[in-house]
């Protein structure tokens, strides 16, 4: 579909599916459109900013032309000196409880990924109030910033494995309409509250984080003497509280992350929020000389979340993970090598089910076991019906079912829970425009929120 626009002399291009037009959404705060082609038509507007879009218009106008010499054509700094941002009300009263998570992009997540967290969100997204109103305002997030404080020297599989994660988040159940799901790296104000994070927080914060310490030990190929793997627990808050959730929503590991976060909050707090700001102090100065109580008022007014404390402590919200070994028996995880996939095809699925460890003290056939020591009646805990698990415990502590079959009824109800999962993902995956819009969509939704919670921290800190 092709529109002119009331301006004869542009011709705009509103459909991304003819194969010579493509629509970038090009917006002013803070990210570039991918890389422009000349050869390609733009249609270039900003949806936060309507005043920006004849900026954009005019100054892309330019790039339409073969003429334009390329590095124009990727940088356009008139859509960030032309126009004053309006942050805050750009911002739909919210007045449900936030809750935000976020997960690393490792490649196609498994079921200890889906159960352990994803099938929670998806939950919590859906949880309605007695108004029949959704309970939360969800923010998920894929972290690749964070990929990169361990995977810094092999970064080449990250844009997959973002995709990937991506498409396993709206396969699983996660909404777009309903839910906030974008990628960390685009959304800068993520790297900026660290940067401002890194000045006061103290190094023994970090370097008693358990896990890292663990992960040192555990990932012993990798130099991970680095300011970023140190740091990450620090980005991790930031990541948090640049969107002020009520809730993380979190497993029992990860609750001492998230009191790292509440300290550095408490600690922000104590710094830049408990005296006169920087605004205020300016305005009492100013009034000396100009007598106007207006200039007071007005940097009272928008100071005032700063005198409150700017950054509210989140609390944890403890959601269940159960226990999922892989099929060793280890806890599922791809650096064990013992997983199954979200996405594993049936066939695989069940041959690799076939090799899953069992009561190591069933050896034959006619001797009984035990599933609450088996890692397969882990499994079947997990993904089987009632009646499944009461068939299991009676033939497996009677020696009257077999592990084939026992492991055959486990294959049955994995495939069942996660074929609509397959099936949704194969649709999405044919049409990788519909999952770009989705990403630059929640991008530019989390930037506004992000982007809010900065202007309050500059300016509590005194950098406005
Ligand atoms: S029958 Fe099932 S639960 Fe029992 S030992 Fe075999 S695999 Fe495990």
């Amino acid at each position: 579909m092709r529109h002119r626009s009331t301006d004869t002399s542009k011709e705009i291009w509103i459909s991304p599916r003819e194969p010579q037009q493509q629509v970038f959404r090009v917006d002013c705060l803070g990210a570039y459109p991918p890389r422009l082609k000349s050869s390609h038509k733009y249609h270039l507007s900003c949806r936060l900013c309507p005043s920006v879009k004849q900026v954009a218009l005019s100054s892309y106008n330019r790039p339409v032309q073969q003429s334009q010499p390329e590095h124009h054509l990727h940088h356009p700094p008139l859509i960030y000196h032309q126009h004053e941002p309006k942050m805050p009300d750009l911002i739909p009263h919210q007045p449900r409880p936030r809750i935000l998570s976020g997960m690393r992009p490792t490649g196609p997540l498994h079921l200890g990924n889906y159960m352990g967290a994803l099938f929670n969100w998806v939950r919590l997204q859906n949880l309605l109030t007695d108004a029949g109103e959704p309970q939360y305002d969800c923010f998920f997030f894929i972290a690749d910033l964070h990929a990169l404080t361990t995977d810094y020297a092999d970064p080449a599989s990250l844009r997959k494995n973002i995709r990937d994660v991506a498409l396993d988040f709206l396969a699983a159940g996660l909404d777009p309409e309903r839910s906030t799901l974008f990628v960390q790296s685009h959304v800068p104000q993520h790297a900026e509250l660290f940067t401002l994070f890194s000045m006061f927080t103290p190094l023994p914060w970090l370097e008693r984080v358990p896990t890292y310490k663990d992960q040192q030990e555990q990932l012993r190929e990798k130099d991970l003497n680095t300011f970023g793997f140190l740091g990450y627990p620090l980005l991790q808050a930031a990541d948090i509280l640049l969107y002020q959730p009520d809730f993380v929503p979190v497993g029992a590991d990860q609750v001492a992350h998230v009191e790292l976060t509440r300290e550095v909050a408490r600690r922000f707090n104590q710094l830049y929020c408990s005296l006169q700001t920087p605004a205020i102090a300016k305005a009492h100065t100013e009034h000396e000389k100009t007598h106007s109580d207006k200039d007071i008022l007005r940097a009272e007014i928008s100071a005032d979340a700063v005198t409150e404390g700017v950054l509210p402590e989140p609390r944890v919200l403890l959601t269940p993970s159960p226990k999922l070994p892989g099929l060793d028996g280890r806890k599922m995880s791809k650096s064990y090598g013992n997983t199954l996939m979200l996405s594993e095809p049936e066939a695989d699925l069940r041959a690799k089910l076939k090799t899953m460890v069992t009561d190591p003290a069933r050896v034959r056939r006619t001797d009984p076991g035990n599933p609450e020591i088996c890692p397969v009646g882990d499994l079947h805990k997990v993904f089987s019906t009632k009646e499944t698990i009461a068939e299991v415990w009676q033939g497996c502590t009677t020696a009257g079912i077999g592990c084939i079959q026992c492991k055959s009824w486990l294959a049955d109800n994995i495939v069942r829970e996660i074929a609509p999962i397959q099936q949704r993902r194969r649709d999405l995956e044919s049409d990788p425009d519909r999952l770009d819009a989705i990403l630059w969509d929640g991008a530019a939704r989390a930037r506004q929120r992000a982007i809010q919670t900065l202007q309050h921290v500059r300016q509590a800190i005194g950098l406005e």
